[in-house]
């Protein structure tokens, strides 16, 4: 039996057939556009400042193809760029996309793969500008290029001592959603929500902008490395110490049961696992009075974590019992306990 269509490698389907078939898959014109895919170099409007950022995401360092969906993959890659403006108090507007295909992957998964994208993109008003497609002796790479529109910028330079730590969302989702994707069997009430998270990461794009509008917020970042790693490049760039306060880190229940089911402490995962794309910011003491009305507008709650100290302070998490223990990009596993 003849292969179908859609199994066929897309180099049997031709270049421009193969770009027309994508295109539909993804939001590929709106506001701001003049000129999308389809001619030499798009033309777009920025009515501010433009914010700029690019990620690439290569099959084997990433991801791997034979665990992650082709839509999952073709999600995060737009989601994580997304995230990046989100962070600065952006609003995402426009992406470029390129992709690497080595041969013998199908049709199919390059059209899922773009629909995921297409997914990502609407659900932050993403407009797909153009791009690019290549074969490849390679692995199979996205990368993707988005352009944001700046309004009040939030970098990771502006924390100052007596500025408050913050994060959004709870953290440890997507660590122990990965967790839970390994292991099929184990049964955890809120498990979806934790699965999605680690497949589909939301960006805070509402988040950042709402962050951005307040002048008592002064630095952001999002968490993709992990909190600890993440705080401790805005303490880098500003040039200040931090307390962290672990019984105040915002923990799911459901990430608490997985962690069980793990035997690991769910610090670990909040504090260390990354991926989750919440945002950590620091704010002036003032900002707590507006923190409510902060969450309400971004669908997402907010929680103060810690304190910015002067650098000479240093980085610590207090524990348990006020135990303080150096806060290092990994220096949050000395302070749990791994139960047995
Ligand atoms: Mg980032």
């Amino acid at each position: 039996m003849p292969p179908s269509r859609a199994d066929r490698p897309p180099r049997r389907v031709g270049e421009f057939d193969l770009i027309e078939r994508l295109r539909r898959l993804i939001p590929a014109a709106g506001a701001g556009v003049r000129t999308g895919i389809g001619d030499d170099a798009a033309v777009v409007s920025l009515p501010r400042g433009a914010l700029v950022t690019c990620d690439v995401q290569v099959e084997g360092v990433h991801f791997r193809r034979g665990t992650s969906a082709p839509g999952d993959i073709g999600w995060r890659a737009l989601a994580v760029n997304v995230s990046d403006i989100a962070s600065m108090g952006g609003a995402p507007r426009y992406a470029l996309v390129s992709v690497l295909l080595p041969p013998g992957v199908p049709l199919r998964d390059v059209e899922a793969m773009y629909r995921g994208i297409g997914q990502a993109a609407r659900a932050h008003g993403v407009i797909v500008v153009g791009g690019n497609i290549s074969r490849t002796s390679g692995p199979l790479a996205l990368d993707v290029t988005v352009l944001g529109e700046a309004g009040r910028v939030l970098t990771r330079g502006g924390a100052r001592p007596g500025d408050g730590v913050w994060v959004t969302g709870t953290l440890g989702n997507a660590a122990a959603g990965l967790f839970l994707a390994h292991r099929p069997r184990v049964r955890v009430r809120g498990a979806r929500a934790l699965l999605r998270a680690y497949r589909r990461p939301s960006p805070r794009v509402r988040a950042g902008r709402a962050l951005a509008a307040r002048s008592a917020v002064t630095a952001a970042i999002d968490i993709s490395d992990g909190t600890a790693r993440d705080l401790a490049h805005v303490l880098d760039a500003s040039g200040v110490g931090a307390v962290v306060h672990l019984e105040r880190v915002p923990v799911a229940p459901a990430v608490v049961a997985a962690a069980q089911a793990a035997h690991l402490d769910p610090y670990v995962w909040a504090l260390g696992g990354g991926e989750d794309y919440e945002l950590l910011f620091t704010a002036r003491p003032e900002f707590e009075t507006s923190a409510r009305a902060v969450a309400r507008v971004a669908g997402v709650p907010v929680t103060r974590i810690g304190e910015i100290v002067p650098r000479r302070a240093g980085r610590w998490i207090v524990g348990p019992a006020g135990r303080r223990t150096p806060l290092r990009p990994a220096g949050w596993d000395h302070l749990v306990t791994r139960s047995p």
